[in-house]
């Protein structure tokens, strides 16, 4: 007989994974797997300061060595030109 568990992300029912044991929560959707992984991570940064701290630099070096594609670069260069226009200009 199958167990069947209600996934706490989608709220389906589905029949639980016979391969895990303990309680398991989450289906195995691709969306609600992601759910459980930053929800994992999410306690992990809060237990875990050395685990934060490493996540804070790893992150800080992504951004240092991925420059923002120019794409992104030329939405940003819109997104202030909009922002330094005159209020008046927005009503023309
Ligand atoms: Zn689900």
């Amino acid at each position: 007989m199958q167990e069947k568990i209600v996934c706490v992300n989608c709220h389906n029912e589905v029949p639980a994974n016979i391969r895990l044991k303990g309680n398991q929560q989450y289906c195995g959707a691709k969306a609600c797997q992601n759910a459980r992984k930053a929800q994992w991570k999410r306690n992990k940064m809060a237990a875990d300061p050395d685990f934060a701290a490493k996540q804070k630099k790893s992150q800080q070096h992504w951004r240092k060595n991925k420059p923002a594609p120019q794409y992104q670069k030329l939405i940003g260069v819109f997104f202030i030109s909009l922002s330094r226009r005159p209020a008046w200009t927005f009503i023309l």
